[in-house]
């Protein structure tokens, strides 16, 4: 085991495997390319390891460049933003291979092809030292292929953890065991956005709130904002569809997460077990639904006052918020039984000062961390 900053990280790829991997990519471009010269170029940080190596095993005439991009990772991912250093500019007529030390969502990948696309290059192939195939939803297909992985968090032999670890000759994965992830529960108005703000720092956890993710997208205008807002307004639940697909985004944006506290997620049926598939694919767990309790004409009141300030127009009519717990009763209230079914629900009473009940999850999270 070792450790970077404050996380620790077990052994994942040994130096031999990753070498294999490097000579056979290596033996597949020669096939494919010794009668001419080609440009590899490098995508910067993390495949200067691979680049040197595979380099090592070329044994023909060739040329060697370098890129860098700087992705934008905020709430909602807008992809690349910026490149800070730009193509080589000798690619007329040439063949060019792109060299990735790893490909997951591919993002970072479309950005390159369009950068490219953009040249009159004669061609250009993509080779990656690893793949992450479960979780790639672009179209390009990768030409040269290292190692497929499964979607762990991994550092060494180039790729880093908050810029470590990038010196490893072996590949480490991310050691999730300690890790813990939490439902708040509880109607609008329960308190669950105030005291996921407490304990995410207390626990070291990041705090996915489905319903500020909608309401940011909605202030800056995007697609999804917009598909959002038109349930968002009357008080129903946005499609189940979209909001699955969001809140797999957001857990996927943060492999490092220590943990995940989900607040006003699930809400159906549906997104509870889209979300346990979804952590059983990343082999982690729901440890516990922790539901704050609170009756309907305090709920309203909270709401109603919250209304005041913070503008949202969901808060500020009584229809509305009447509308809201409809849905609540028929489409979230059944996700009790589902947890209570695991041996995952646990309910705290969220009536009382705030310190109070962050108290009182706090008992609750503690007594999972021992059993656990
Ligand atoms: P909240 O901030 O959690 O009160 O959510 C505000 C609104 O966002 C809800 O009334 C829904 O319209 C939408 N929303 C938030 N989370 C979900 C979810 N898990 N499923 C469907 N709609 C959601």
């Amino acid at each position: 085991m070792i450790k970077l900053h404050d996380k620790l990280f077990k052994p994942f790829l040994k130096e031999e495997e990753i070498q294999l991997a490097v000579e056979r990519i290596a033996a597949e471009i020669v096939k494919d390319y010794k009668d001419e010269v080609p440009i590899f170029v490098g995508v910067l940080n993390g495949a200067f390891m691979f680049i040197s190596d595979l380099l090592k095993n070329y044994p023909h005439p060739c040329e060697v460049s370098f890129v860098k991009l700087a992705s934008y990772r905020g709430l909602i991912s807008t992809g690349i933003v910026e490149t800070l250093l730009d193509l080589p500019e000798n690619l007329e007529g040439r063949s060019v291979i792109i060299v990735e030390d790893i490909i997951d969502t591919g993002r970072t990948l479309q950005e390159l092809v369009h950068l490219f696309a953009k040249t009159n290059v004669k061609e250009f192939k993509i080779a990656s030292l690893f793949f992450k195939k479960e979780i790639y939803n672009g179209e390009y297909s990768i030409d040269y292929v290292g190692i497929e992985i499964p979607n762990k968090f991994i550092v060494g032999y180039g790729l880093d953890y908050k810029e470590q670890g990038r010196n490893l000759r072996d590949v480490y994965q991310l050691n999730q065991s300690h890790m813990i992830n939490l439902v708040l529960f509880g109607k609008p108005g329960a308190g669950k956005g105030t005291q996921a703000a407490f304990l995410k720092d207390q626990y070291n956890l990041l705090h996915i709130s489905t319903g500020d993710v909608f309401r940011f997208n909605i202030k800056n205008n995007t697609e999804l904002g917009k598909l959002a807002k038109t349930f968002m307004d009357k008080g129903d639940l946005v499609p189940d569809e979209v909001t699955i697909k969001m809140l797999r985004d957001e857990v996927e944006k943060h492999p490092e997460a220590n943990g995940f506290i989900f607040d006003g997620f699930p809400r159906t049926v549906d997104q509870a077990k889209a979300l346990d598939n979804l952590m059983d694919s990343k082999e982690m767990q729901i440890d516990a639904i922790i539901a704050l309790e609170a009756n309907d004409e305090e709920l309203i009141q909270r709401l109603l006052e919250r209304g005041k300030i913070s503008g949202r127009t969901d808060d500020q009519d009584e229809d509305k918020i009447r509308n809201r717990f409809e849905e609540y009763n028929q489409k979230t209230a059944p996700l009790k039984e589902y947890y209570e079914t695991q041996g995952k629900f646990h309910s705290v009473n969220g009536i009382g000062a705030i310190d109070e009940i962050t108290e009182r999850l706090g008992n609750v999270i503690n007594a999972i961390q021992v059993e656990g």
